[in-house]
């Protein structure tokens, strides 16, 4: 380690044999070279992924599976299968250098229960931190009263859902011609921006009080918008009841990291709006550069307090990590 602020990141991707079924639907658009380099990436733990961490000061790197993992599987059983090897395989390499990596299991959304057993599996058995889920499965999203029962064991496990992006289904014609928006320069941010609002304007807070989502991409736009939820929601309830202000849901459920966005201005914003103890970094590896988010954290104008809050001392408390 070097003498870098200590670091914990929670939105760190990689790749188990045969997931690359799924995300060549993204990987496909990049040249053979950049395809190649991204592979290795995903597929490594050790020297170049533990060499790039102590070169940024990331202590401990929480590893989800790179999307849409199993949420892009149109069969249930199957789903279900490769939920578990995943994780079974990210436990493997976890246990390789424990004091460097954590999980976040891969669930398989398809069935509610069958998701709840297998977190509940995870993180009893494997030891891992909570869940990493890509967006909504097969076009479901997890609003719908169906998945309560996995919202309830979610909250009675104590670990947090991240929220990771995916590409909405159908492409809404907004996007037609443009494919540069589809993406993630937008659209994947709108559309994880819009599941986040359904489980909060449909009352899963309110159900489950103690839940903790994690959004990514300093929360998706979310945070610019607080004040407006509650502005244009008091006018335009159409009969929605909720116990709270739709910004209130915001820091006490919804909590966000820096993935992907090294805006100082933005980073304000979100610790401004949702809290300090809300803003945890990250950095999106391997599709981020490490070094550059590093260094944005540890220039961005913020207190000192601030800092350690974001760099580790949220996750450390959210994760229950050391
Ligand atoms: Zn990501």
């Amino acid at each position: 380690m070097t003498s870098r602020i200590r670091k914990i990141a929670l939105e760190e991707h990689f790749t188990a044999p045969g997931f690359e079924r799924y995300s060549k639907v993204f990987t496909k658009l990049m040249d053979s070279a950049s395809q190649a380099q991204l592979a290795a990436r995903l597929a490594d733990f050790d020297e170049l992924r533990l060499a790039e961490m102590d070169r940024a000061g990331i202590d401990i790197s929480v590893l989800s599976q790179t999307g849409p993992s199993v949420q892009a599987e149109p069969d249930q059983a199957q789903a279900i299968r490769y939920a578990q090897e995943n994780n079974d395989f990210l436990a493997r390499q976890i246990q390789r250098h424990p004091d460097r990596l954590a999980g976040f299991a891969s669930l398989p959304m398809h069935a509610p229960r069958a998701a709840a057993d297998e977190l509940e599996r995870a993180v009893n058995d494997l030891g891992f931190k909570g869940a990493l889920v890509n967006g909504h499965t097969n076009g479901v999203y997890y609003d719908d009263p169906a998945y309560d029962a996995f919202w309830d064991r979610m909250q009675a496990l104590d670990v947090p859902l991240y929220l990771h992006p995916t590409d909405p289904s159908p492409i809404p014609s907004a996007y037609a011609g443009h494919p540069e928006l589809a993406g993630a320069v937008w659209g994947w941010g709108v559309e994880t921006g819009t599941h986040a609002l359904r489980l909060l304007f449909g009352g899963v807070f309110d159900r489950f009080p103690r839940l903790k989502l994690i959004l990514g991409h300093m929360g998706e736009g979310l945070p610019m918008l607080r004040w407006r939820f509650d502005s244009r929601f008091a006018v335009y309830s159409h009969g929605i009841r909720l116990e709270r202000r739709p910004s209130e849901y915001f820091g006490r459920n919804i909590v966000i990291t820096t993935s992907g966005v090294c805006s100082p201005a933005a980073l304000q914003c979100a610790i401004d709006e949702m809290g300090a103890e809300a803003v945890m970094f990250s950095v999106d590896y391997p599709y981020e550069s490490t070094a550059i988010a590093a260094d944005f954290i540890e220039q961005a104008p913020v207190s000192e307090d601030v800092r350690q809050l974001v760099c580790h001392g949220n996750a450390e408390r959210l994760l229950k990590l050391r």
